[in-house]
This record gives C-alpha cells, structure tokens and sequence, in this order.
C-alpha cells in the first residue's frame, strides 16, 4: 500500500462549512489555534480514558502533552499531541464529511443566499476547518495508539483531500499548516505565545514549544510549557475571569458566540463535585434531536465522557459544560452510570444550578453586552426564552420534581401588551374580583388576539394569555394552577364569571325564551356538535365554539392529527350570542330551509374565526355567496 495516494472528494456540505468557516472568520483568524489545541486536548483525553483500563497504551509515551512546532524556513506551525490518534477511516470520515447528520441538512436546506450570511457559523461550530484561515495546504500526520499504521491526509481545500501511507514513531496526530503569505507571523514565537495565553491558557494539559533563551551568542531554544495547565473549573471563581469563562466555553462548545451566562459551582458534603454550565446565546438548529446533551463528565479531573445524557435530563439538552465528580470510580461507563445513585444526586445539582442561573437571568433588567460586534441593551433571559424557552414547556411536561420552579420561569404574549409576561405578572395585574388566570391557544398571534372567546373577559378588563405554541396547552394541563389560581381556558366548559343577579336572572330568561331555537339549531348540526347553547362568552360575535370539560381541544386534536397520531373526533359545543341581531333573527326564521342554512354558517364563521376551516369549505361559499346576493 506504500506509496499509493488516493484521492477522495469532500462531502458536498463540507466544502460549504469550509468556505463559510474562512469567510466569516477571516479577521478573527487566530481562532485557529483554539480550535487545533482544543481537538488535541480531546484526542489526550480519550488516550488517558481508555489508558485507565488498557495500560499498555500509554506505555511507549507517557507524558501526556500538546506540542507547537515552528518551522521558519519551512514557513510551517505544526500542533502535534501524543493522543488518541486516527485510522485511515476514522481520517476520512472525521475530516471529510459532516459527522452530525442534522449540519449536514441544515445546509441542504439553505438557499445560495442565506449561506452568505456569516452569522450561520454558529450554528456550525469552528472545528478542524479553521485551519484553512491561516494555511493554502494542511497535512494531517496521524497514528492510532496500539495500532503501528501511520496514515497521512492532506488537503487544500479545493473540494478534495488525499489519502497516503506514512511514518510516525508513536501515536498521536501532527496538524502540519503550510501558512499563507499573510499569516506567516505563527512562525514567529510571539504572536503564538500571545494566542495560546489569550484562548488556551485552561487547556487540561500542558502546551509546549520552543522559545528563545538568553543573549546574542548564548542564544538558544528551549522546551517551555506555555500554559499554566489547570483545569479551568477547579480554580477558585475570584480568579477567573469573564473572559476565561467565555474562552473556556467557545474551546469547548466549538460556539463562535459568548454565552448567555454560566454557573461556577462546588458541592461538598456526602457527594463532591464541581460544575461549569454554560448556557448559549443561540439555540442549534438541531435542537430538537433529543439525543443530544452538551455536558462532558470528568471524574477527578480526568475526562470520562461526552455527551453525558445520564446526568442531564433531556429537556436541559442545551446546556453545555462539564461536570467533574469526585466520586464516580474512574472505570466509569453509562451501564454503571445508569444505576448508580451518585448520578441522581449529579443530576439534581445539574437541574437545580441551572434553574437558579435561569432565575438570576429572569430577575436581571437590562444589561449591557455584545450582540454580533456591537453593544446592545439586551434582556438577557428574554434572548433566553426565544431561544430555548421550548426546552423549558417541556420540563413542565416531564420534570415533575421541576414543576413548580419551571413555571416560574414560563413567559407568554399576552393581551396586557406586545411583552413577555410570566404568570406572576399576570397575578399581580388580576382584578379583584378575578378567580382564574385566563389563557386562549390558537395558531397565530393575531388569530388570538381576535378570538372571539376572549371577548367577555376583555370588556370586563380581564387579563388573558395568548398562546400559539403547539405543546402550550399541554403545559397549561400539566400545570392546571400557578399560586393557587386555577388556569382557564376561554375555550373550554364555562368561564363562571363573576355576574349579579341581575345578569344571571337576564341570562336565563334568554336562556328560556331561546329553547326552541337552540333545540331546532341541535337538530341541524347534530352530527357536528353536542350541543348549542346560549353563551355569556361573546360581546360581538354571534357564535364560538367550545370544548365542554377538560377534554382536548380541537387544536390539540389538530396538532396531534398533523403528529400522524389518530385522534377521534371529539364533537364540542356551539355556542350562540343571545344579544347579537343575527341570533334574534335567526329566532325569526320561520323557513326551516332558510333556518338551517343559517345555522350552518354560524358554525363555520365560528370555527374560521379560530383559524380553523370548515368541514365543506365549498359549501360554506355558496352559502355566504346566496345571502350576498340577496342582501
Ligand atoms: P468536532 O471537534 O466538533 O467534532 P472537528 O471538525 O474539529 O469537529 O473535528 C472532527 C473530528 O476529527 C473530531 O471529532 C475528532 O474525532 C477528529 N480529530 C480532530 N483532530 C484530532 C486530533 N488531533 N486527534 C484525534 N482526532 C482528531
């Protein structure tokens, strides 16, 4: 096989991340470096994990290191580790297509324009490709340990890269960057002394390279360790800087943002542990693939695993960060993790430091900070809510321990104004003689806003939450109260609104006096609903429907239709205005033809006016297209 080159073409998507990498960093392009160390410091930590049980891997090399060699006559910056190492599939797969399958159709989905937009970096993470900022060629020498099979790739980025046999003493991986013209400073000690102090001071293990020592004749290079190589998080938090939090977070997220906020913390007692979450400013957009967790699980300093779901709960799957227990044994794997009780008490402390980060973010006004290069007057936990207020609907929905604190932290549009209210705001603005907190689900804002269910509660100044996200009113059933108020539904059984006895005596008296009316409209509409009844719910519209009891609603039925799930239909209530001119003269009709068509329209003018479509939309035109030309 020596001697042999292969050639192999990158993976569509990944020329595009390439070229989306080196555009939209081009002036921040000593990120480089970061992102390079912080795949060695990875491929280390896999070698020193899989070394706890293999001792025989760290055999041939044992001090666990991360070297930057600079070649000025070669004009070359290598950043070689004695880690984990690559095979030659593991060099194709890792470095020429895109492993997560949701970026890959992320930037499927993205039309030539918007991939131009270079704040979509962020949504990509960095990674290995940042090495074509500051190099026109890169040269990937790499040795899987316990294998003795050297495999180089090498690449210029022009949508293809090679594949040859090569020589390497030890395991490990060199990243020769052969640098372009304008980025031949990183020969130089300096600016790479200055880069690693700025971004990779915290790295978990020691970078070095050669620097110049002494005076004129006596001048010569010595091995010298360039970071101070102590895990960032077991440093005490009055020596940390914002800026080292923030470092920390973009080397180990790969995000190209600051985050949103983070929590340092230490819990001692029966249990021992430290903690470093982080939450991002922007959601990924595979947020939704549940599999998915951010967290990295050290045990005593030493790297355990990624993606550590068994002591993150599903809903928190967007917080990032590591967690690093004193007293998991280092043998560790997710079978013992899956039954061990120090997890639950890990995942415990992981849900309750990120409520209390979530609840200082939701307590703060505004404050100052950086959005896209510019200062900007923000709410930090409004940003929170648009970006991951979901994830927070859906610990309501699973968590029932979080429950209560969850609900705290929910924000809704309201009919108050065009804000983000919380529940507790709403409380504090309810009338006196208010018994519930008032909330209508529908697709849209405006559809909400309009609904014809809210119109007694707004005449009688009374508060009501609009919702327009699918899974709201699954929240709202999870719930069922907040501080003792009970949640209403305006389109569910009766409101029960405060009345004198004036109102109800009227009331009833149309009730009675309608009888006959409501009984020959039930007959009209029988298949479709179980009953009509006279209505204190509308001001203006002449009809609505309803949901009797604590069933679903037709928009939970919907949702869940459109889900694939099969839902029976359940038949509700119309509802009619007892006051509205066209109830009275549908009292009026005599023609029981005419009568019927009526009544028909009023039931589908009720379910349009909830975004809903009629069952016979061409009929319903007809209908509407006859009364016109008779007006
Ligand atoms: P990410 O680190 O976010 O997965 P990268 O593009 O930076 O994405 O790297 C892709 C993959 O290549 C890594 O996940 C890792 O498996 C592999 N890799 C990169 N650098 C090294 C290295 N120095 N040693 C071993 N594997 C590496």
């Amino acid at each position: 096989m020596t001697g042999t080159v292969e050639k192999h073409v990158f993976q569509a998507e990944v020329n595009e991340v390439l070229s989306l990498v080196v555009n939209s960093l081009y002036s921040h392009r000593e990120v480089f470096l970061r992102e390079l160390i912080s795949n060695a410091a990875d491929a280390i930590d896999q070698l020193n994990f899989r070394a706890l049980t293999d001792h025989g891997l760290l055999a041939e090399d044992k001090e666990l290191r991360i070297e930057l060699i600079r070649d000025e006559q070669a004009g070359t910056l290598t950043i070689r580790d004695n880690g984990i190492g690559m095979t030659r599939d593991e060099l194709i797969e890792h470095l020429g297509t895109i492993a997560r399958s949701g970026s890959k159709k992320l930037m499927q989905s993205l039309s030539a324009e918007q991939k131009k937009d270079l704040s979509l970096i962020g949504q990509f993470g960095v990674g290995f490709y940042s090495a074509f900022l500051v190099a026109d060629t890169v040269t990937v020498t790499t040795r899987k340990a316990g294998s003795d099979e050297t495999w180089i790739w090498e690449s210029q980025a022009k949508g293809d890269f090679e594949i040859r046999a090569g020589e390497r003493a030890t395991r490990g991986t060199d990243i020769v960057l052969h640098l372009k013209e304008d980025a031949k400073e990183y020969v130089q000690e300096w600016p790479v002394r200055d880069v690693v102090r700025k971004y990779s001071d915290f790295v978990r293990w020691p970078i070095r390279m050669q620097t110049e020592h002494g005076e004129g004749d006596d001048k010569k290079l010595e091995w010298q360790t360039l970071n101070s190589a102590r895990a960032l998080w077991s440093r005490p938090k009055s020596e940390v800087t914002d800026e080292q939090y923030e470092e920390f977070y973009k080397s180990t997220s790969h995000d190209w943002q600051a985050p949103l906020g983070w929590t340092h913390f230490k819990v001692e007692g029966t249990h021992e542990l430290t903690g470093l979450l982080y939450v991002p400013s922007k959601a990924p957009f595979d947020l939704v693939d549940k599999r998915h967790s951010g967290v990295r699980l050290f045990v005593k300093r030493v790297f355990i695993m990624d993606d550590a779901q068994e002591i993150v709960p599903e809903w928190l799957r967007f917080v990032r960060g590591i967690v690093d227990s004193e007293d998991l044994p280092l043998n560790v794997s997710r079978e013992i993790l899956q039954k061990d009780a120090t997890t639950r008490f890990i995942k415990k402390q992981v849900v309750g430091k990120t409520l209390s980060l979530l609840e200082e973010l939701a307590a703060e006004g505004e404050t100052e900070r950086e959005v896209d290069g510019e200062k900007q007057k923000v709410r930090r936990y409004e940003t929170f809510w648009t970006e991951f207020g979901r994830m927070l609907k859906e610990g309501v929905y699973h968590d029932f321990e979080s429950r209560d604190r969850l609900a705290g932290l929910l924000r809704f549009r309201s009919s108050h104004d065009d804000g983000w209210h919380s529940f507790a705001d709403y409380v504090g603005r309810m009338q006196a003689e208010q018994k519930a907190i008032y909330y209508v689900a529908a697709d849209s804002l405006a559809t909400a806003k309009s609904s014809p269910h809210i119109e007694a509660l707004e005449k009688r100044g009374f508060e009501v939450l609009l919702m327009t996200d699918s899974i709201d009113e699954w929240v709202v059933d999870a719930l069922r109260e907040f501080d003792g108020k009970q949640l209403v539904s305006a389109a569910k059984g009766a409101l029960d609104l405060p009345e004198t006895e004036e109102e109800k005596q009227h009331k009833e008296e149309l009730q009675k006096e309608l009888k006959p009316v409501l009984e020959r409209a039930q007959k009209v509409l029988d298949e479709d609903v179980k009953e009509v009844r006279v209505t204190d719910r509308l001001t203006d519209s002449p009809s609505c429907l309803v949901n009797d009891g604590l069933g679903m609603s037709a928009r939970q039925e919907r949702v869940l239709r459109e889900a694939g799930h099969d839902v029976p239909k359940q038949k509700r209530v119309l509802e009619l205005n007892p006051e509205h001119p066209v109830v009275k003269r549908l009292a009026a009709l005599t023609d029981e033809g005419q009568f019927a068509e009526w009544t028909q329209l009023l039931h589908d003018q009720a379910l349009l006016a909830e975004g809903a479509l009629p069952s016979d939309p061409a009929a319903f035109a007809r209908r509407v297209a006859k009364l016109m030309s008779k007006a």
